[in-house]
Formats: C-alpha cells, sequence, structure tokens
C-alpha cells in the first residue's frame, strides 16, 4: 500500500510539474494557463503510458532472456559430443549437434535427497579403513 501510495505521487510530480512548467512558460508568452496546463498534462500522462508499455515489454524481454538456469554439458543423442546448452525450466530444450547434425531433445530428471548434518569427527580420531 505504501508502494501504491509513493508511485502516485512520484507519478503525479512527474507528470504535473512538467506540465505546469510547460503552462508556465506559455502563460508568459501569451497569458494562457489553464488550456495548455491540460494539454500538457494529458501529453505527458500518453507519454507515460506509452514509456510503461514499451518498458513493460522490454521487462518481459529481459526476464525471457534471464529465466535461463544455467548452462549444463550434455552428450549428443546420436554421437555423444558433448554440448553446452543453456536450460529453460518453462520450454522444451532441445539442441542441434555441431558434429552429426541430428536434433537432441534434453530430459530434465529431478531428485530430492535428504539433508543430513555432517559428523563431527574428532581430529585425533583416525579414520576407520575396511580392510578387501
Ligand atoms: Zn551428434
Amino acid at each position: 500500500m505504501k508502494n501504491i501510495l509513493l508511485v502516485g505521487l512520484i507519478s503525479l510530480f512527474t507528470v504535473f510539474v512538467p506540465a505546469s512548467l510547460v503552462a508556465l512558460g506559455v502563460f508568459l508568452l501569451i497569458g494562457s494557463f489553464l488550456p495548455f496546463f491540460l494539454i500538457a498534462s494529458a501529453v505527458f500522462i500518453l507519454i507515460g503510458i506509452i514509456y510503461n508499455i514499451i518498458g513493460e515489454k522490454g521487462i518481459k524481454k529481459v526476464l525471457k532472456e534471464t529465466k535461463t538456469n544455467g548452462a549444463i554439458e550434455v552428450p549428443c543423442a546420436f554421437c555423444k559430443t558433448n554440448h553446452i546448452v543453456n536450460i529453460l525450466l518453462d520450454s522444451r530444450n532441445t539442441f542441434v549437434c555441431t558434429k552429426c547434425g541430428h536434433k537432441s531433445l534434453i530430459v530434465l530428471q529431478f531428485l530430492t535427497a535428504q539433508i543430513t548434518t555432517p559428523l563431527v569427527v574428532s581430529e585425533t580420531t583416525t579414520p576407520i579403513v575396511e580392510q578387501d
């Protein structure tokens, strides 16, 4: 809620202060303030809307590019040549082998493991080694 209020205040400041300055300039030139203040406010609001639409598309593009969870090295399914491929969790991951030209599908498999606490081993304790 506090952020919405802050964004609203910033938006008002970035629209009405410049609009007031434009209207003041026009007022000093021709003596009319209110119509030019309203027109300038509408223009700045329109510019803000367009800027936000373009910015949102840019942000989505950047998010899509950064959604990769890292590159992994995987072998080609046909010739076993290793390739480094970026993995995306929300799409099908494939790559074309640079050696044989075949297209391979990367199959993701997730496993879980228990997190355990390592045993504290005293430095005076010698490790037990089993003799074969
Ligand atoms: Zn291959």
